[in-house]
Order: C-alpha cells, then structure tokens, then sequence
C-alpha cells in the first residue's frame, strides 16, 4: 500500500506565521491543474506497483477548489492508480472558503475526512494570524461538514502565541472540543524563517511566548485531551479511538508515499530493501509548470538514503508518534534495536520520559516535552 500527497498552492492570503510554498493569486490554477495531470500520469508506473491506502489533499488551500476543478484532479489520479475502496482521503479545508453545497461536493467526490484549519477561535489572535476567518465561520464549517455527512473531521488548532494565557489556549480547546471533532492537531506557534513572523521577530516588533510557557500551554493540552478521551499520538496529534490520521502515521513509519504539486516530497523503498530514496519538487509553480511542459520532471532535491539513515530517521519518527515498533525493526533492518540505545532508554525509562516494551520504545506525556531532545540522544 502507498500513499499519494497533493499539494494545492493557492491561498487568499498567506498567514503570518506560514513557510508552507503558496501563492495568492488563482489566475494561474487552469496551468496548474495541467501540469499536475501530467505528473500524475508520469508516476503512472508507481501506480501499477502498489494500490493507494491515503491520500490527502493539501496546501495550500485545497478547498478553494471547485467541484469541478477537484473532479478532473481525481479522475485523473483514479485513471493512474488504484485507489482502495477503504482508502482515508482528506482535504485541508479553511473556513471561509466552503459551503454546505462545496462541502457535499467534496463528498461525493470521494474526500471522507476533512482537515480544517481553525488555529483559534479568539479574534484577536485570529487577527494576528492574518486568517481570513473569524470564530463563527469556523463554528459554520465544521457543523457544515457533519450536516453533510462527514464521519471523520479533524481541526488544527495553534497554541503559544505571543502573550497568550493558559486561560485564553483553554477559551479555544474547549470551544474545538464543543464541536465534538475526532480529531485535533495542536500545534505551537514556530517562527519560521522568511514568514513575516520572523521579520516582526527580528524587529522586536512581536516576542514569542517563552519556553516555560509553551510547556504549560502543552501539558495543559495534553491533560485536557486526556479527560475528553482522546488517544496521544504524535507530538502534536489526538485522536479519538479509531480516528488517527493514517497519512501521517504513514510519514511517521516509512510507508512509500508520492508527493505531487510544487514543493511536495516523495519517498520511496524498494520491496525488501534496507534503503530509499527521497525527492522534492521545484517550490514555485511557473517553475514546476515549465519542467513539466517540457516532459521533465519538476524535483530539484533528490537523497539516497541509506541503512544507517533510515534507522535514526525510524527512530526520530517513531518516538514521536506511536513508538519505535521493535519487532518491524528487526525485520526490515535484519538486525534487534541496538544494546546501546536499548540501554539509554532503560535510563530515559527511569526517569519517567519513556516506556521500554518488549515490542516498542514509545514517549510518555513527560516525554514528548522533550522529543527531539531524547531522539537526539538515542541516534545511532
Ligand atoms: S491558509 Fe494555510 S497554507 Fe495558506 S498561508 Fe495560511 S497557513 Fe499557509
């Protein structure tokens, strides 16, 4: 099984705080959805290799895509590969840019899980973030989604903004969680390099929360998301039983996926191999259009990744999400967890940051506080 990443490069209007490649315009979108046809059938030989369990729709903003215009996208992909009758597709979705009748639209279509882009459900903060939408319209969106028969919404939230308080990041979890989503992201505020953000940063025009802050917006999230049932899953990920999000988790353990649009990411593992290789594309869609126009392949970054890699990046990924699955090691590496990195986590394990199973090595809450930290220490 495979996954499939579209990435749709338009927005309104960027946000603030966002690295992600997009453009405001939509005057380019008919050239676009050419040149994405066009990748889409160069890979058509990936497609007969492997039939696609996830596939998500991205950005971007997917859902300023008219009906018609995701109708050709996915008549296209459907004519290249094989996409499994129980496959999760999820569409990135902002709100504002949908109604009721889009949003069944969508359905019918064969999207069944909406991603929605909420980030907070305070005006003040809304308006820092440059979003588009105001609290009501978020309300709207996601009772638009269950009117219209979506069983699997999720909601991305963002926390740690400057100078917010434990009682305004709780205003927000718990209005998202009065919306009863199956899913919640929550993500903290990351200056990024090159957004606006980093520029007010730099000017000392915005200070963003400390550290010491952002711990207790985070554990106060954990601790929420807890009581309201929610499993933990990824550092910044929650799910109810049932509900994870399986694109990502096929990130997170090395599935074969295909990234198309500009600046999407692919990676890919030979059946039986120890190695993979990894490939991005050119981030800018005159670009990513010309390559294709002249039947090139738009990817500008492409790395082998070889066994050593491959085992500290499943490492990295996997105590950040689910756990390092210790039994999957073993049989994809041909080789049991390393005796030093088994014996680094008995320690982590005594200090409470991890759980040291006979079948996987998984965070405890105290330790996704400090994920990278411990990854780093355990790299091989
Ligand atoms: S809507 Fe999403 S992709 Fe677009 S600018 Fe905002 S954060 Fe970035």
């Amino acid at each position: 099984m495979s996954s499939l990443y579209l990435h749709i490069p338009f927005c309104e209007r960027k946000c603030l705080y966002c690295d992600f490649y997009s453009i405001e315009s939509r005057a380019p979108m008919e050239g676009f959805l050419d040149a994405l046809e066009r990748e889409i059938r160069a890979y058509k030989a990936y497609g007969a290799l492997e039939p696609v369990s996830t596939l998500f729709l991205g950005g971007g903003t997917p859902s300023l895509l008219s009906p018609p215009q995701l109708e050709r996208i996915m008549g296209s992909l459907r004519e290249h590969f094989t996409i499994a009758a129980d496959a999760e597709v999820t569409l990135e979705t902002n709100p504002g840019t949908v109604s009721g009748r889009t949003i069944a639209a969508f359905r019918s279509l064969g999207v069944n899980r909406l991603s929605i882009g909420i980030q907070s459900f305070r005006a003040e903060e809304l308006r820092f973030l440059d979003r588009i939408h105001d609290a009501h319209q978020a309300e709207a969106c996601v009772r638009m989604a269950r009117a219209e028969g979506f069983a699997n919404v999720s909601v991305d939230l963002i926390y740690a903004l400057p100078g917010q308080t434990a009682l305004q990041w709780e205003e927000t979890l718990s209005r998202a969680l009065s919306l009863e989503p199956d899913h919640v992201s929550a993500y903290s505020l990351i200056v990024e390099q090159g957004t606006p953000l980093a520029r007010l940063v730099a000017e000392g025009t915005v200070v963003p929360a400390a550290a010491e802050q952002e711990a207790i917006l985070y554990e106060g999230t954990m601790a929420v998301m807890k009581k309201n049932g929610f499993e933990h899953y990824e550092v910044s990920s929650y799910a109810r039983p049932g509900f994870t999000c399986r694109h990502n988790i096929a990130y997170w353990t090395h599935e074969n996926y295909l990234g198309f649009g500009p600046s999407a990411h692919s990676f890919w593992m030979e059946k039986n191999s120890q190695s993979a290789v990894r490939w991005a594309n050119v981030a800018n869609i005159a670009s990513y259009g010309g390559f294709l126009g002249e039947g090139k392949l738009p990817v500008t970054m492409r790395e082998d990744i070889g066994r050593a890699q491959m085992m500290n990046e499943r490492l990295f990924l996997g105590l950040r999400s689910g756990g390092i699955d210790l039994h999957r090691w073993k049989n994809d590496f041909g080789a049991e967890f390393p005796a030093a990195q088994r014996n680094l986590a008995a320690d982590l394990e005594g200090e409470g940051r991890l759980i040291l199973g006979g079948d996987s090595i998984r965070l405890t809450d105290h330790g996704y506080m400090m994920a990278d930290e411990i990854a780093a220490r355990l790299m091989i």
